[in-house]
C-alpha cells in the first residue's frame, strides 16, 4: 500500500510521522472521507473545500489543495481497486511537548483502502449525549472525534451501526459518521446546519437532487416519522429498519427508495473525471 506524505508516494510500512505532531498529541487536524470506484474519486472538489474550511475553523494554514489533489489522484493510481475510500489527514504537524504547533508546518497524509458496498438498509439507536450546536468544533470535520467513538460503540453493543445525537436544544442533529433525513406525512425533512450537524456532502447532494427541506425538528420525530434514512460518504443513502426498540417496517419506504434511486441516478455524473 503506497499512502501520501511530505509530498511524495511511500510505501505506507515505511512512511514516518513524528510522535510529537499535534495531530496525535491534541487531536488538532481535520480530515475527509472520499469515495473512489475504479480510481475515480467522487465529489472530489466538495471534499476539498469542506477540508479547507475545516481546517479554517480550526486555524490550521490553509491547505495547499491542489497538493492534496495530486496526492489523491497519486494514491488512487497507486493502489488500484473496484471500490475504495481515500483518507485525508491533515494535521497542526510537528510540535514540541508543551509549545504551541506548527513549528515545521502542518501535517498532509493521503491513504487508501478497499470499501465494502453498503447494505441498503440498517438498524440505528439513539443516545443519551449532545452535539454542541454553539461549540467551536460544531459542523468541522476534525480528527477529535472520540465522542463519536465512544457513541459509535454503543451502536454496535446495541446490534445497530449508527448511533444519532440530539443537540443541546433537544433538537435532532446527525449521527457519528452520517446525516439524517425523515419522512413526515410524505415529505423528506433533514436537520438545518444550525443543529450543528456536519455539512454532509451526501445530505447536500439529497437536500438538492430529492427535493429534501431543512427543518428543525424535534428530538421525538424519530418516534413518529414514517421512515428515516442516513447519509453518508460510504453509505450513500442509507433507510433505518430500527431506532432503538422501534421497528419501521418494510424499509426502505416508498420516498426512501425515490432518494436512493435518485442519488444512484445523479451520482454517477459527479466522478472525477481524471
Ligand atoms: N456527520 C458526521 C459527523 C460525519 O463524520 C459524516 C461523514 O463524513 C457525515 C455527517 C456525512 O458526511 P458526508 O456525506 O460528507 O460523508
Amino acid at each position: 500500500m503506497k499512502i501520501w506524505l511530505d509530498g511524495e508516494l511511500q510505501d505506507a510500512g515505511e512512511a514516518r510521522v513524528s510522535v510529537f505532531d499535534h495531530g496525535l498529541t491534541v487531536g488538532d487536524g481535520v480530515f475527509e472521507t472520499v469515495k473512489a470506484e475504479r480510481g475515480r474519486a467522487f465529489a472530489l472538489t466538495r471534499h476539498l473545500e469542506r477540508l479547507a474550511t475545516s481546517a479554517r475553523g480550526l486555524g490550521l494554514p490553509a491547505p495547499d489543495l491542489d497538493e492534496v489533489r495530486r496526492g489523491c489522484t497519486a494514491v488512487l493510481d497507486a493502489n488500484p481497486m473496484p471500490l475504495g475510500r481515500l483518507r485525508i489527514t491533515y494535521t497542526g504537524g510537528l510540535s514540541p511537548l508543551g509549545s504551541d504547533r506548527g513549528e515545521a508546518g502542518p501535517t498532509l497524509v493521503v491513504a487508501a483502502s478497499e470499501a465494502a458496498r453498503r447494505p441498503d438498509t440498517t438498524a440505528a439507536v439513539t443516545v443519551p449525549w449532545t452535539r454542541n450546536e454553539r461549540g467551536a468544533l460544531a459542523g468541522l470535520k476534525t480528527t477529535s472525534y472520540g465522542e463519536n467513538v465512544v457513541a459509535l460503540a454503543r451502536a454496535r453493543e446495541r446490534g445497530a451501526s449508527e448511533a444519532l445525537f440530539a443537540n443541546t436544544v433537544g433538537a435532532l442533529c446527525e449521527g457519528t459518521g452520517s446525516n439524517v433525513f425523515v419522512v413526515l406525512d410524505g415529505e423528506l425533512h433533514t436537520p438545518p446546519l444550525a443543529s450543528g450537524c456536519l455539512a454532509g456532502i451526501t445530505r447536500a447532494l439529497t437536500v438538492a437532487w430529492a427535493g429534501a427541506k431543512e427543518t428543525d425538528l424535534p428530538w421525538d420525530v424519530l418516534e413518529s416519522a414514517e421512515e428515516i434514512f442516513l447519509t453518508s460518504t460510504l453509505r450513500d443513502v442509507q433507510a433505518v429498519t430500527r431506532i432503538d426498540d422501534r421497528q419501521l417496517a418494510d424499509a426502505p419506504g416508498p420516498v426512501t427508495a425515490e432518494a436512493m434511486r435518485i442519488f444512484d441516478r445523479e451520482a454517477a455524473a459527479d466522478f472525477d473525471p481524471r
